[in-house]
């Protein structure tokens, strides 16, 4: 299991192994993305481990995923394929989001850009 987060997307060969379309989450979902759960069409950026908990933003915490997916997830089976599992040692590891919410990153930035 990879001790720091993977770089680049684009070679990255567990997400290539679990078929999972390596997805950002600042630009839009490519079309004809499947959903990493039910291979129905994507529409949505599911967190494989959570934003609640800590859950970061990354690629390598992110699977293309179908409303329905998203919104059931709490309800259903953790994924266990390589690219899930590694995103949750990952966070084991402590790559995680050190108890700030996004509303305050970004009340952070603001302050930076004024400064
Ligand atoms: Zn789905
Ligand atoms: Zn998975």
């Amino acid at each position: 299991m990879a001790r720091k987060p993977p770089t680049d997307p684009r070679v990255d060969t567990l997400a290539a192994e679990c078929g999972v379309t390596p997805i950002s989450f600042s630009s839009p979902i490519p079309p004809l993305t499947w959903c990493h759960y039910c291979g129905f069409l994507a529409t949505s950026r599911d967190h494989i481990v959570p934003n609640s908990v800590g859950g970061v933003d990354a690629w390598w915490n992110l699977a293309p995923s179908c409303n329905q997916c998203n919104v059931a997830k709490a309800d259903r089976q953790e994924c266990s394929c390589l690219f899930c599992l590694r995103a949750m040692a990952l966070w084991h590891l402590g790559f995680r989001r050190d108890g700030k919410t996004r509303a305050e990153k970004r009340r952070l930035k603001k302050l930076k850009e004024l400064s």
